[in-house]
């Protein structure tokens, strides 16, 4: 699914990725924790392509093509999504719009006719049901005055509306509370196939908890510096990052 190797990405002239190397499988969900500043946002940066960073060495490859030659919205098209830390509010934009939009984009590149209308509101219907959003959200504005908890229950149906080989979420920052974790955690499991993949970037063991990843990754300085079982998860709950940062402080 995804090989990231030696990846390493500036910004502003600053080496932030120092070496990245990561293994995703087909069905797999990793989990990203690690201390604030360490390059967790610029990894999903980098990997959708976001512009305002600049890769410096390294490669790579997702589901057999080379990533970081393909263009952002042909990455998003060829399976990858991004769940934004911050999600944009689109206003006088419909939601529908916007899903049929990205659904059209979507089919366009793998060489398929556009959804019919029927089709695609059957299709809205069926992923509004799984995500539990509510029909009136559908009708409004993308995001325009949402709450905290809409919006995610949003990305989430988003997600689910685009069926992403892997989705990346990223967390980090924003202060989820229980039960937008619950709405992250059964859209994360609902969608799960053998298939597909997910790299979910959070602070919250609990929520790795509910999702229940194969791995979990901490990332400090800029490299991936532990690797382990939803077992670390709960070990850097109990007791921090200082015992992780020592071992790699003297690695590196
Ligand atoms: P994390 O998501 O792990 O908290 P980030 O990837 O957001 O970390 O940030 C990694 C580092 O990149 C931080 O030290 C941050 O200050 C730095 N950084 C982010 N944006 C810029 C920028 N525009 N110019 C310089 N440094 C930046
Ligand atoms: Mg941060
Ligand atoms: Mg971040």
């Amino acid at each position: 699914m995804l090989e990231v190797k030696n990846l390493h990405a500036t910004i502003a002239g600053k080496e932030i990725l120092k070496g990245i190397d990561l293994t995703v499988n087909d069905g797999e969900i990793h989990a990203i924790m690690g201390p604030n500043g360490s390059g967790k946002s610029t990894l999903s940066a980098v990997l959708t392509g976001n512009p305002l960073y600049t890769v410096t060495e390294g490669e790579v490859i997702f589901s057999g093509n080379d990533l970081l030659e393909m263009k952002p919205e042909d990455r998003a098209r060829s399976g990858l999504f991004l769940s934004f830390q911050y999600p944009v509010e689109i206003p006088g934009v419909s939601m529908t719009n916007f899903m049929r939009a990205a659904i059209n984009a979507k089919r366009e590149y793998e060489g398929m006719e556009p959804l019919n209308a029927g089709d695609f509101m059957k299709l809205m219907r069926e992923k509004r049901k799984l995500v539990e959003l509510d029909s009136k959200l559908s009708h409004r504005s993308v995001n325009e005055g949402f709450s905290g908890g809409e919006k995610k229950r949003n990305e989430i149906f988003q997600m689910a509306m685009l069926e992403p080989k892997l989705s990346i979420l990223d967390e980090t920052d924003s202060g989820l509370d229980v039960d937008a974790m619950r709405v992250v955690a059964d859209g994360v499991n609902k969608m799960h196939t053998s298939e597909t993949s997910a790299i979910v970037i959070t602070h919250y063991e609990r929520l790795l908890d509910m999702i229940k990843p194969n791995f979990v990754h901490v990332l400090y300085n800029g490299r991936i510096v532990k690797t382990a079982g939803p077992e670390l998860a709960k070990d850097i709950e109990a007791r921090g990052y200082d015992w992780i940062k020592e071992e790699a402080d003297a690695k590196f």
